[in-house]
């Protein structure tokens, strides 16, 4: 019989890369939205509207989280599902926890219930780790500077505390920033490369941005779903960093993005002052060689194809 996965968050960026990739593996795919009627776009996208089943689940009911494994009874579980924007979390301080933290405790609360025997996988950030001019590891100094990041840290103890005393299959994929054509619009690189895009058909309407001095580790969406995978099906059952291991500001980004389309950004740019985030982090970098060594993945996309993929499925 297929083995069944069941995927908190299906309709987002990596829920959907993630249930598609599992359909291809040959897993009996369930997926949930927290919405009757879900904006089921980038599985529309990715063609697999129909071939998997969207579950409607508030995941901030334990009764209702609880149920859906239940019913479902999955041999995988993938907390995907969360408030995921670091600026809104500054002002949604109390969704972003409870989508993030409350959930993670529903889910973790419903497996010890159940005796849940298969594998659970939560959705970490690098954003625990605050600022980091030298690369962090998995258990390095933990800097709390939003309340989304607050929240993702507390996922993340949670997690490793279910497993230590419940002995629960639960892990955490400490997820860097990650990329691709079902980027939600509201995310930076998706802001310029489409406006880069409208500037070479003609628009003249400048691209206007905050901080671009801000420095992270870019990587690509489906690269990262199949690093989750692993960890999620690891006997080692441990907790790992998912990153390329190479970081670029965002000044080097937006150059690659006017280069690739034969314009030269300093010529549709402005840098406002307004536009700088609050409390932000400036370097973000990420080791990955813990997740090489144990389980042999690393990122072979790095930034110059990941930017030329992402204009390319926009074009
Ligand atoms: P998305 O924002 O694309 O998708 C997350 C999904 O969560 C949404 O589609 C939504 O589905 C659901 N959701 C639940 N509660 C809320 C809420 N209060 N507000 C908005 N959406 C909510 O996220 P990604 O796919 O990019 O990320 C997947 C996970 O990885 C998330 O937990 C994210 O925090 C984490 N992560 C992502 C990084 C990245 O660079 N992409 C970096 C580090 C961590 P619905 O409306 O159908 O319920």
């Amino acid at each position: 019989m297929n083995p069944k996965a069941l995927v908190f968050g299906c309709t987002g960026q990596d829920g959907s890369y993630l249930s598609k990739s599992l359909l291809e593996k040959g897993y009996k795919v369930f997926g949930t939205s927290r919405k009757s009627n879900p904006d089921v776009s980038r599985l529309k996208a990715l063609d697999i509207i129909g071939r998997f089943e969207v579950i409607s689940c508030d995941i901030e009911s334990a009764e209702q989280t609880l149920n859906t494994i239940k019913s479902v009874n999955p041999k995988e579980i993938y907390s995907l599902s969360a408030q995921s924007s670091v600026g809104l979390s500054f002002l949604k301080p109390a969704e972003t926890h409870n989508s993030i933290v409350k959930a993670t405790l529903n889910i973790l609360e419903a497996c010890r219930e159940i005796n849940f025997e298969g594998n659970l996988f939560f959705a970490g950030s690098s954003e625990m780790y605050g600022s980091t001019s030298t690369p962090s590891e998995l258990d390095s100094k933990i800097d709390l500077k939003s309340p989304y990041a607050t929240a993702k840290y507390q996922s993340f103890l949670l997690s490793k505390m279910y497993r230590e005393i419940y002995k629960i299959n639960s892990v955490t994929g400490v997820l860097f920033n990650h990329e691709s054509s079902l980027r939600d619009e509201k995310f930076v690189i998706k802001k310029i490369i489409n406006r880069a895009i409208a500037i070479k058909k003609g628009s003249k309407e400048k691209l206007i941005l905050g901080n671009i001095n801000v420095i992270r580790d870019w990587g690509y969406a489906k690269e990262y779903i199949e690093a989750i995978q692993l960890i999620n099906r690891s006997k080692l059952n441990k907790d790992y960093l998912i990153c390329t291991g190479e970081s670029y500001s965002l000044r080097t980004i937006i150059e690659i993005v006017f280069r690739e389309l034969g314009l030269n950004w300093n010529d549709h740019v402005i840098v406002s002052e307004d536009l700088y985030r609050f409390n932000e982090i400036e370097i973000s970098k990420g080791n990955p060689n813990s997740i090489y060594q144990d389980l042999g993945w690393k990122s072979e996309i790095k930034i110059n194809r990941l930017v030329q993929k992402l204009i390319n499925n926009e074009l």
